[in-house]
């Protein structure tokens, strides 16, 4: 204390120099260390002690701060910022020279360079879009390059602006959903939106945002990804999808109307008669059709009509018979398309067209087996169905079904010539017999009546030799058809051989088959073939007639009864009618 106040102004100046928190060194005019202060020292020489060095070997500048980096082994380099100044040092020109050692600092400045550097390298160098604006007003704060490549803007374009200024966003509904869950939650993850890129085009992107704090300011940092490829791809996947499930959907229709047709070609071989038939095709072409109408037309008999077999759908617009004329299909051939509005050559058996807007889609096609047409199938379709597809269902039917019907006319002709007689068209002895079993049994399960007649044509062998075969053969026929249109339906008429007739009569009594016969006896004298002007001898006939079970209870006993009554008719003068005797069984009643 005593030296402090006794001190001089060298002194003084001495302690400042001491305790400053700068290094200070006075260099001499060669380069010599004259002086150093503590803090100098601890600089040069952090292990402690003196300065390692007696002279000051470096540049320095009395004009400008000089910066030196001083390398030590095993150490990371040190920076001094160094200050001189000439200075007069004991009547010498010498230098004082200030040290601060800015290490430390010269160490976070850089790190915070290289971070700064990564940051932006980050930024740029990102292959994605990556903007920063500013939350609340939507100002553009940066982009890189993937923005300028993706949104066809420059840098320059866009800083300072407001997305909205350059319409950035297709749907301006969007950005406020997209500040709202910014604002709310901090992020928005994955959001997919519309962008208009600077040449006008909307592109689908991905945004993932985050908002951040900048110099006490809320902004948001955003990648934006263009996903129009992606959304490309998903669509074309979905279309692809799409036509997929078409494709199956169509193979299934398919699948379904083959086995469709297929059931319908086995219901088809197992029907009897051709009316099953008729009603075989009405029931699935209700069901290949569906939703749309049509009917079944087939010749009749004399071929100079088709009738309507059968109908499917709500209303079909087509007569219940008509003219082959009438029909494109069956003139031509081949299935006749009808397809427009009411100038369309329509076939003429359609009675009206479609009222709602005067379109109409019919197709005819004819049923042509082996070289015959049977008929013709009928499609009306509601407006706006495939007609193909619908053309190629009704052919592949129609062929079907055109094939069974001439198979099952086949086997009707067949049948019939097996039990039919050539020259009469009455059945046959085979199928009289067989007939005559069914109608006993009959007759025995429901207690009902059933009576027999047999006719010959008396002398008929000179009948034939006055008149010729021909006549003969004539007169076989007339007696057939008077026969066939003089009984009731349920009776059967048969040639049981040359000029001899049975005729099977259920349900009908002894007296009444008795009176009959006398009818048809009288009848079949008025009998006229050839000629009228040529004179002919008329037709007698004689006649047995016997009832079941009191002339016979088996198709044996019954015949033989009804032909003793026809000889007993022959011994009584030919031209007469005769009841069978009971047989013995009977004959006590
Ligand atoms: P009746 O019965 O009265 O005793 O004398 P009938 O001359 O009719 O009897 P018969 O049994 O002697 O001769 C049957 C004749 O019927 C012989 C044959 O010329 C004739 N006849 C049989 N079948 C046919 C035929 O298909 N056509 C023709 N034209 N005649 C036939
Ligand atoms: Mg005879
Ligand atoms: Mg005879």
């Amino acid at each position: 204390m005593a030296k402090k106040n006794s001190s001089t102004q060298s002194d003084e100046f001495e302690y400042l120099i001491k305790t400053l928190p700068e290094g200070v060194i006075i260099v001499d005019h060669s380069g010599m260390i004259v002086f150093s202060n503590k803090k100098a020292r601890d600089i040069l020489n952090p292990g402690g002690g003196d300065i390692p060095f007696k002279t000051f070997n470096y540049k320095i500048s009395v004009t400008k701060v000089t910066e030196i980096e001083l390398h030590r082994p095993k150490q990371s380099p040190q920076v001094l910022e160094i200050r001189a100044a000439e200075i007069d040092w004991l009547d010498q020109p010498a230098y004082l020279i200030t040290l601060v050692d800015i290490s430390e600092s010269k160490r976070s400045e850089s790190a915070f360079k290289k971070s700064q550097e990564k940051i932006a390298l980050l930024f740029e160098a990102n292959p994605d879009c990556v903007m920063l604006t500013y939350l609340d007003g939507g100002e553009v704060i940066d982009v890189n390059d993937g923005f300028v490549k993706l949104s066809g803007y420059q840098k320059e374009e866009v800083l300072d602006r407001k997305t909205t200024d350059f319409n950035l966003w297709a749907d301006i509904s969007d950005r406020e959903d997209y500040i709202q869950r910014l604002s709310t939650t901090g992020e928005c993850i994955d959001y997919e939106v519309q962008l208009v890129t600077k040449d006008g085009w909307v592109m689908p992107v991905n945004i993932s945002a985050r908002v951040l704090e900048l110099d006490e300011q809320l902004i948001t940092l955003a990648i934006i990804r263009d996903i129009s490829q992606y959304k490309n791809s998903e669509r074309a996947l979905q279309r692809a999808n799409e036509k997929l499930s078409v494709w199956i959907d169509e193979l299934e229709m398919r699948n379904r109307e083959a086995s469709l047709l297929n059931e319908m070609g086995d219901m088809l071989q197992s029907c009897l008669s051709l009316e099953e038939a008729y009603k075989v095709v009405g029931k699935y072409a209700e069901q290949l059709f569906a939703g749309q109408a049509g009917a079944l037309y087939i010749y009749n008999q004399e071929r100079k009509a088709l009738l309507k077999k059968n109908d499917w759908g709500e209303v079909v617009n087509s007569s219940e018979e008509f003219e082959p004329e009438d029909c494109w299909a069956i003139r031509r051939g081949h299935a006749h398309e009808m397809i427009g509005n009411k100038n369309t050559l329509l076939c003429n058996h359609i009675t009206q067209t479609d009222e709602r807007d005067g379109f109409i889609q019919n197709i005819c096609i004819p049923l042509i087996a082996q070289g015959d047409t049977l008929g013709s199938i009928y499609l009306q379709l509601q407006p706006g169905q495939d007609i193909e597809h619908w053309k190629q269902l009704g052919v592949s039917l129609a062929e079907r079904a055109a094939l069974d019907f001439a198979n099952q006319r086949l086997r009707y002709k067949l049948h019939q010539q097996s039990i039919r007689d050539p020259l009469t068209g009455l059945f046959n002895r085979r199928y009289m017999e067989e007939t005559l079993h069914r109608e006993i049994r009959r007759a025995v399960r429901h207690g009902s009546l059933l009576s027999i007649a047999m006719i010959d044509v008396d002398h008929f062998k000179l009948f034939n030799d006055k008149f010729g075969h021909e006549i003969g053969d004539q007169v076989l026929k007339e007696m057939s058809l008077y026969l066939q249109h003089n009984l009731r339906v349920e009776d059967v008429v048969c040639r049981f051989g040359g000029e001899e007739f049975i005729v099977i009569l259920p349900d009908a009594s002894l007296e009444d088959t008795e009176r009959r016969a006398l009818q048809w006896k009288e009848t079949i004298k008025k009998i006229h073939v050839g000629h009228y002007d040529q004179a002919m001898d008329s037709i007698t006939i004689s006649v047995g007639v016997a009832t079941f079970p009191k002339h016979g209870d088996s198709v044996d006993t019954l015949l033989r009864a009804v032909d003793d009554a026809l000889y007993a008719a022959k011994d009584a003068g030919r031209d007469s009618v005769k009841i069978a005797k009971p047989s013995k069984n009977n004959a006590a009643e």
